[in-house]
């Protein structure tokens, strides 16, 4: 007997009747004589829908409280779906994150697992049940509601695989598997057997919403190997693991990113200690910076321009204001108009051109590159948002048949 946790995403339990689609895929597997642990997201759009409801009272809603009202989207559809798994004959029972052990650090609305006490879920399974976990969510120290930051359930569904040693860890979504790019976009873009650890991280760090960025941390941490499947189109997905067959393949895949917002503070001094003090203030509030360009300092002074989150634009921007006197009081600027498209794929390490080819595709649609950054295994660009979609689309021609 083997034990496998399934996770299915907001679109596979968005009403009834794929509710119960769900629940006869895990009947199915359960039937085959394994364990089944089940982690589910927030039914539909429901997630977005509290996040406007809160804005509907307040701009500035406390995180703690903005983290109470996200964790409700999960525990109603870990309670419909154990409704109707015993509905149709399977023993299950539902348990929020904290009923399940999930504890996370302070860090409201984008908490990291800090432990997983499974005794809880060990023990509804001794009692032949299926144990179904909301997913996105846990419990901090001081017993205050966390989330795990959007798409947060992948998360959940690989620590719980990892805590319990699973055998198999089931993502299943609403694409048939990790593609080239985003389908919905490029309808050219084809489905990858297997993908390795690192580039899924950077496909998922870089855009490709299909697994969060974190899950594929975890799971290269503590090796669990990762099934992309569609819940339902019954066909094979991708399979997400440390070292794949294929070889040869320069590009994995395509991404775009639209969460990104530039920042530019003019007339540094151009003295040492001047982007430390920048970037630790940045870091303080948790603010991830990504790409970051510093001009040639001329008359003693240059220019720091980098890429933050966009959801993090206006809090940069403020602290930025705020403590704006330690690095020279300078114009300080943000541009959201952007996104980031990147390629991805380890095979472009052993091959030179890459970017030549990348710029000359995005060079072919008269698209300007704001910024570049590059590493072994990914090239990103910064571009107007306005021109992403084509952009991607270029790249995918130049790139993958
Ligand atoms: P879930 O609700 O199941 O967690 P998500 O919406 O978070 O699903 O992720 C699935 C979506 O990711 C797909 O509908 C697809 O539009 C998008 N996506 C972006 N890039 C990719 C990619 N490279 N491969 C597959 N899907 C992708
Ligand atoms: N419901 C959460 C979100 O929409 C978590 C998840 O879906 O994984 O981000
Ligand atoms: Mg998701």
């Amino acid at each position: 007997m083997a034990l496998i946790v399934q996770k299915f995403g907001g679109t596979s339990v968005k009403d009834r009747s794929r509710i119960f689609n769900v629940a006869r895929i895990v009947a199915n597997t359960r039937n085959a004589g394994n364990d089944v642990v089940v982690v589910v997201s927030a039914q539909g759009d429901t997630t977005d829908d509290l996040i406007a409801k809160a804005q509907e009272i307040t701009n500035s809603p406390s995180s703690r409280e903005m983290d109470m009202l996200l964790a409700t989207g999960e525990q109603i559809s870990i309670a419909l779906l154990s409704m109707a798994l015993q509905e149709i004959g399977v023993s299950a029972i539902s348990l929020t994150g904290w009923q399940a052990g999930f504890v996370t650090d302070r860090a409201y609305s984008r908490a990291r697992i800090k432990r997983l006490d499974t005794e809880r879920v060990e023990s509804e399974l001794a009692r032949n049940r299926v144990v179904v976990v909301a997913g996105f969510q846990g419990l901090n120290r001081s017993d205050d509601i966390t989330t795990l930051g959007r798409g947060g359930s992948d998360t959940s569904a690989v620590a719980l695989a990892a805590a319990l040693h699973a055998d198999r860890c089931q993502i299943y979504t609403d694409v048939e598997g990790v593609f080239t790019a985003d389908p919905r976009k490029i309808p050219k873009a084809t489905r990858l057997k297997e993908i390795t650890f690192d580039e899924m991280l950077e496909l998922a760090s870089l855009g490709a919403q299909v697994l969060n960025n974190r899950s594929v941390e975890l799971a290269k941490k503590y090796g669990v190997e990762l099934e992309v499947l569609s819940s339902i189109n019954p066909i094979p997905g991708t399979i997400v693991k440390e070292e794949t067959k294929v070889e040869g393949m320069l590009i994995k895949g395509v991404a775009k990113d639209d969460n990104v917002a530039v920042i530019s503070i003019l007339g540094v001094p151009d003295v040492p200690g001047m982007s430390f003090k920048v970037f630790s203030l940045l870091a303080q509030r948790n603010i991830n910076v990504d790409i970051i360009l510093q001009s040639s300092g001329t008359d003693g002074a240059k220019d720091l321009i980098f890429t933050v989150p966009l959801d993090d634009a206006e809090s940069a921007l403020s602290l930025l204001q705020e403590h704006k006197g330690r690095f020279g009081g300078g114009e300080i600027k943000v541009d959201k108009n952007c996104a980031k498209v990147s390629v991805v794929g380890a095979g472009m390490q052993s091959h030179p051109g890459v970017a030549s080819r990348m710029f000359e595709a995005i060079g072919s649609q008269n698209i300007n590159i704001h910024m570049i950054s590059t590493s072994e295994i990914k090239i990103s660009v910064i571009i107007d948002k306005a021109d992403a979609d084509r952009a991607v689309a270029a790249i995918h021609d130049a790139f993958i048949q």
